[in-house]
């Protein structure tokens, strides 16, 4: 876990037979732009689980992701009474109604864990007033990957590797040329 408050991503009205492969890559997506922890809501869905732990167990990390069995409680909490160290978090949907996220972003407290909240099937109307921020990646339908992968990218600017992925099994070694993987302290080139 990095040093700055924690990036939870919460995944809204998961389906486990429409959505298997959206929600593993909205999941692969939010460890590697920098979340530190993935609640799927909706079904439950081991085989989405398993696959963010296999990855985080080969890759390296702290990534966390579990089932959240009441995703409207816990965000209600998170950003009213306690995101973890007993006070509130800053709660963020992600939405195509919500304002420019140009705009919001450098409004956003960076001292306070943060939740950013992605929707499936139809959203609550709920998530729009318990979430302190609606915000749009532009405000044309797309999709949830594509919106949390810019809004992380814009939240954690630094340089072309923001985040660092230390204890796992395999190193990817950036190659102009060929596929180059560090697996067990050796160097491969496969
Ligand atoms: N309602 C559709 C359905 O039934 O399949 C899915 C809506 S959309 C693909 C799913 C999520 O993507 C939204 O809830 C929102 O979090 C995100 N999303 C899509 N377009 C967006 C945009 N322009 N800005 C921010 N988030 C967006």
């Amino acid at each position: 876990m990095s040093t700055r408050p924690p990036i939870h991503v919460l995944r809204l009205g998961h389906r486990r037979e429409r959505d298997k492969r959206i929600t593993s890559h909205l999941g692969l997506t939010a460890r590697a732009f920098g979340a530190d922890c993935f609640l799927l809501s909706g079904e439950a869905d081991p085989n989405v689980l398993e696959t963010l732990g296999s990855v985080t167990e080969r890759f390296g990390g702290d990534f966390e992701a579990r089932y959240e069995k009441r995703p409207l409680g816990w965000l209600r909490r998170f950003a009213n009474e306690d995101a973890g160290d007993g006070t509130p978090g800053v709660a963020i949907h992600l939405t195509m109604y919500g304002r420019p996220w140009g705009e919001v972003i450098p409004m956003l407290r960076r001292d306070r864990p943060i939740a950013i909240v992605v929707g499936g099937a139809k959203v609550p109307g709920e998530v729009y007033g318990i979430c302190q921020h609606n915000v749009g990646i532009g405000n044309q339908p797309h999709s949830e990957v594509a919106a949390l992968a810019v809004f992380l990218r814009d939240l954690l600017p630094s340089g072309t590797s923001p985040v660092e992925f230390p204890g796992g099994e395999i190193d990817v070694v950036p190659s102009a040329s060929n596929k180059n993987v560090k697996h067990l302290g050796l160097n491969e080139d496969e």
